[in-house]
């Protein structure tokens, strides 16, 4: 019987197994390895890590918890969680089976880029999501923005506002965006186009935009707000409350509202934060504060 497994070895999942082992805990952490930043080659934005390779900083994440016996970090996919508080159990996907007094759940998103031949094969090298983890590398270059909904193309606004003044959005096909919305893209000085999109070539630097009617633009980057599903589905299979975002339901102790059952990183939300922030700082920091009171919990429970 483990005190703690963690599924999920990324930011938020080593966080929170660095805590437990340094309070002595035991701890299982289950990870299938597929980071939700893997595909990019540059991490910002993490104080003193800033341009360091997602890969690198993981690995330093793990050579670190090596320096606590009662964490275990063990490679491979969980199938399935069942159990309550006291007694959970994690089925892995090779038929292991393991115990434990509490679970925190960090298993983050996937990203499902719209089905344009070429998009998702570039996803996190010439595509990028966030402006805040890769505007500024964006800075003064010509972008394009595919997306047809309201956030996704405010983003091309918020980008033409912040870091280029020449930005195209092309929403690949029929939109229903608002007047008001689309008045705001003009008076940004944003391009909208709204041909059909075949295919997407090039590379960072060059990258370009093929259309339906045969024309093709060239831009520097492109952004791309895709939408996202949960990686794994163990909190609702347990109960746990889910946002309409697909969020989890979190409080301010990082727990989910079913006994036992901790969330963090980009998996979870609370309420009052009106947009999950799904960056790597703020996952390490609901790893960190999804052990402390896991850890507390589980200390007042033996008194
Ligand atoms: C292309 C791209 C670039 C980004 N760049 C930045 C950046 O520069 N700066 C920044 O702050 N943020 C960036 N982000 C966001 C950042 O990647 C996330 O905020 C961060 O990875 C969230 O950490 P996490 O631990 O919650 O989830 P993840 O990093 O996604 O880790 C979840 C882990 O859980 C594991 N897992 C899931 N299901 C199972 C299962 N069934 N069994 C076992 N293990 C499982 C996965 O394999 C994975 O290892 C970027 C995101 C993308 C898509």
């Amino acid at each position: 019987m483990f005190d703690v497994i963690v599924i999920g070895g990324g930011p938020a999942g080593l966080s929170a197994a660095l805590v437990l082992g340094r309070q002595r805990r035991r701890v299982l952490v289950a990870d299938g390895g597929e980071v939700r930043n893997a595909p990019a080659d540059e991490m910002h934005m993490y104080l003193s890590r800033d341009g360091a390779s997602p890969h690198r900083v993981l690995e330093a994440g793990r050579a670190e918890l090596a320096s606590y016996p009662s964490v275990e970090l063990r490679p491979g996919r969980v199938a399935r969680v069942s159990g309550a508080i006291d007694a959970f159990t994690v089925e892995f996907a090779d038929g292991t089976v393991e115990r434990a007094r509490r679970l925190v759940l960090a298993t983050g998103l996937v990203d499902e880029p719209y089905d344009i031949p070429g998009l998702p094969e570039r996803w996190g090298s010439s595509v990028f999501h966030c402006p805040f983890c890769h505007g500024w590398e964006a800075s003064g270059k010509t972008l394009g923005v595919i997306g047809r909904d309201v956030p996704q193309v405010m983003l091309g606004r918020y980008l033409a506002d912040r870091f280029s003044d020449d930005v195209v959005v092309a929403t690949g096909g029929p939109h229903e965006l608002p007047e008001p919305v689309l008045g705001k893209l003009a008076d940004g000085g944003l391009v909208v186009r709204t041909e059909p999109l075949v295919e997407v070539t090039g590379e960072l630097g060059a990258v370009d935009l093929h259309f339906a009617d045969g024309t093709t633009l060239r831009r520097e980057a492109l952004f791309h707000r895709a939408p996202t599903r949960q990686r794994a589905t163990f909190a609702a299979d347990l109960g746990c409350e889910i946002l309409d975002d697909g969020s989890v339901r979190v409080d301010a102790q990082a727990a989910t509202t079913v006994e036992g059952v901790w969330a963090a990183g980009d998996m979870a939300r609370q309420p009052a934060v009106p947009d999950a922030l799904t960056l790597v700082s703020q996952a390490a920091a609901d790893g960190v504060r999804a052990a402390v009171w896991l850890d507390q919990g589980l200390f007042r429970a033996a008194l």
